[in-house]
């Protein structure tokens, strides 16, 4: 254990937050899928997307910005195309029905669009994908933020015009086999990472901020406090600047959940509302059904078998290093910081929780 971490087991760590929610007015279902969600999250390594959340998630509910207990809703139905309202529901919840929508217009009619908007943060997107791939399907998903302030800059832009916008498409493997699953925010650093170095006074790699000028900085610095504010770089120049536009205008516009604009754009507000364009399909329905699994096995072993450049121990392929992270944390515990811990904390104690009961459920 590091200085200034707590170490939890995930299944106590699942159990404390279930129990966050519940007593903050969640039913037991509800619950129990926020707090697996988050600590998967955390069990992969993408900490940003773990049960760090959970204080800004209640303060959320409690300010009528993330409403507890909603579900789903579709809203326009032309069959393997349809609009699915969120209700500003727990993403956790319904981002998962309208996946479960999906998956059954696509059963039928070989692929589905589903145009998901008004949720809450639906986390990981890499949790829809594999939802979709455990049922068999192929999906592709482009998700775009607002309700906040804007946090990314545009290629070559000097000031942010968007968030972190995900990307995500989801293979799925053979029958007991391992999903193809790439997740990456089109941002080159998630928030969560940004704000870990302000807290501990560090300063960030080059290539991943800008200030206020538009000038290369290291200092996290320029994310936080009272500004001028800087802007975190998309990831790869112009081709992942060019991915995080197609992000918000197919979550966002084409959805009608509306992109990141001076329209849905709440300065101060620690609301967070997500929209998510997801194209689910049938492998089964396509020219390729017979040879395809064996074809992108067979691929997989291709690309895995280059020699690894210098300091590199293998060739992975997407999906790999989360799994690989949780095996270790299943074993080992999830670390997690000591701001992180006394906030969850605080949130614990906010909803009616005592230290005793912390102590008894979480185990630390
Ligand atoms: P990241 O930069 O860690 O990239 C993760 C992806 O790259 C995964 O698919 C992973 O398997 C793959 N990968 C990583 N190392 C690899 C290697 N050596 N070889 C092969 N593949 C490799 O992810 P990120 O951009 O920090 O995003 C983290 C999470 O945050 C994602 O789950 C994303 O969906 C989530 N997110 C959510 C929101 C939201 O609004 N809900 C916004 C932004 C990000």
């Amino acid at each position: 254990m590091a200085v200034g971490e707590v170490i939890v087991r995930a299944d106590r760590l699942a159990d404390f937050v279930k129990a966050i929610c519940e007593r903050d007015g969640s039913d037991p279902a509800e619950a129990a899928l926020v707090a697996e969600n988050l600590v998967l999250a955390n069990l992969f390594g993408h900490d940003s997307h773990g049960v760090g959340m959970i204080p800004r998630y209640i303060e959320n509910t409690r300010a009528g910005n993330c409403h507890r207990n909603g579900h789903a809703t579709i809203v326009l139905d032309h069959g393997p195309v349809i609009t699915v309202d969120g209700n500003k529901g727990y993403g956790q919840v319904v981002a998962r029905e309208a996946m479960q929508f999906g998956i059954e217009r696509a059963r039928e009619h070989g692929v589905c669009v589903v145009g998901l908007r008004n949720c809450h943060h639906i986390g990981r997107i890499g949790a829809w994908g594999e939802q979709c791939a455990d049922a068999g399907m192929i999906s592709t998903h482009y998700v775009n933020v607002h309700g906040h302030k804007s946090l990314v800059a545009p290629f070559g832009g000097a000031e942010p015009r968007f968030t972190t916008n995900p990307y995500c498409c989801t293979i799925p493997g053979p029958p007991g086999g391992e999903h193809i699953v790439l997740d990456f925010a089109t941002s080159q650093v998630a928030m969560g990472k940004v704000r870990v170095a302000y807290n501990k006074r560090e300063a960030m790699e080059a290539g991943l901020l800008i200030d206020h000028e538009g000038n290369p900085t290291t200092d996290p610095g320029v994310m936080w406090g009272n500004g001028p504010f800087g802007a975190i770089l998309p990831f790869g120049l112009h081709k992942g600047g060019g991915l995080a536009v197609i992000c918000d205008i197919l979550a966002g516009a084409l959805t009608g959940g509306l992109t990141h604009s001076p329209k849905t754009i709440k300065a101060n507000s620690g609301d967070i509302v997500n929209n998510m364009l997801s194209i689910v399909i049938d492998p089964a329905k396509l020219g390729g059904s017979e040879v395809w699994q064996q074809d992108t096995q067979d691929f997989i072993a291709w690309v895995k078998s280059s020699r690894p450049q210098p300091g590199v121990e293998a060739v992975l392929v997407p999906g790999e290093p989360e799994r690989m992270r949780r095996a270790q944390r299943l074993g080992k515990g999830i670390a997690i910081d000591d701001t992180t811990w006394n906030q969850l904390s605080d949130t614990a104690r906010l909803v009616g929780l005592t230290d005793a009961e912390i102590r008894a459920l979480s185990g630390v």
